[in-house]
């Protein structure tokens, strides 16, 4: 999923200069960000949001707020959130550690504030807990034009199957929040349960009902929900092959 991720992001010569600090800290691509001409709480905070009314379709529809609609653009970081990565850092009063699902901030009223990165620190390594024995995983990224694009809407998961269940679960959706957005409540429905359509379906369900799209982004919840059954039915057919 990890390699997945990586070679889904931005081109070839991008990828050669960019880092993996730099990655997981880029900043939104919401056009309103770097338009100096409108509204934007996360560039000056308490000016507004320019999106929320205005051109939002690429917008998250999950863990957003009346502050801040942006979505994260990082495929690694998708990957990396599903797979339980700790974000290692060194600053001035020595080395400290964040596992990546407390590194991103909830959006809430300071969409400014975006990570719990201690100020002056440097990211020097990520720790991966090795995967359980059988796991498979995948990453698969929807864009608007088939590469060099971010993605509207993209889906990590690792699956281990033992006699037709799930044993493990981790998923993970990009594209739809402030931050790569572990699908806690997904994972609950398919831990124990038989590892086939119906599960994943239920487990798609049970994490978009916390969607609250906005008037022009509302495709991305089916598009969720097909993107989530359909990688975990792959996994779940090269287990068991
Ligand atoms: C046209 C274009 C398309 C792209 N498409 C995608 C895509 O589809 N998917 C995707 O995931 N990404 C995409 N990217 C982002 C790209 O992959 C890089 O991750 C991004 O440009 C950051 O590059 P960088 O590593 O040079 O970081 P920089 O731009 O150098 O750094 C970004 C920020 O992180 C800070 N920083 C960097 N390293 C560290 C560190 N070790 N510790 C602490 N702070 C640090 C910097 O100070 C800066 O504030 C795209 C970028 C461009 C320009
Ligand atoms: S969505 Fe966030 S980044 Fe975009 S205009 Fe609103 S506050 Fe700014």
């Amino acid at each position: 999923a990890l390699a997945q991720a990586v070679l889904a992001g931005a081109s070839g010569q991008l990828r050669n200069m960019a880092t993996v600090g730099g990655n997981l800290l880029q900043r939104t691509r919401c056009g309103y960000f770097t338009d100096v001409s409108r509204p934007c709480n996360k560039r000056v905070p308490g000016s507004g949001c320019s999106a929320v009314t205005g051109e939002h379709h690429q917008h998250a529809v999950l863990g957003a707020s009346d502050h801040c609609v942006a979505v994260h653009p990082s495929d690694m970081g998708v990957a990396l959130t599903a797979l339980d990565a700790v974000v290692a850092y060194e600053t001035g009063e020595g080395p400290g550690e964040k596992p990546i699902t407390d590194f991103y901030l909830p959006v809430g009223d300071t969409p400014h504030r975006e990570t719990a990165l201690p100020p002056g620190a440097l990211i020097t390594h990520l720790i991966l807990p090795p995967p359980p024995a059988g796991a498979r995983s995948r990453y698969r990224k929807v864009r608007e034009r088939a590469s060099y694009a971010f993605a509207i809407g993209s889906v990590a998961a690792r699956l281990t199957v033992e006699d037709g269940r799930v044993a493990e679960a981790r998923l993970a959706l990009g594209a739809v929040a402030s931050r790569p957005w572990r699908a806690h409540a997904a994972e609950a429905v398919l831990t124990g349960a038989p590892a086939d359509g119906a599960t994943f379906a239920a487990a798609a369900d049970a994490e978009l009902a916390a969607a609250r799209p906005l008037p022009r982004n509302g495709y991305k919840v089916p598009l969720m929900r097909n993107l989530v059954v359909s990688v975990l039915t792959e996994l779940a057919e090269e287990a068991t092959r």
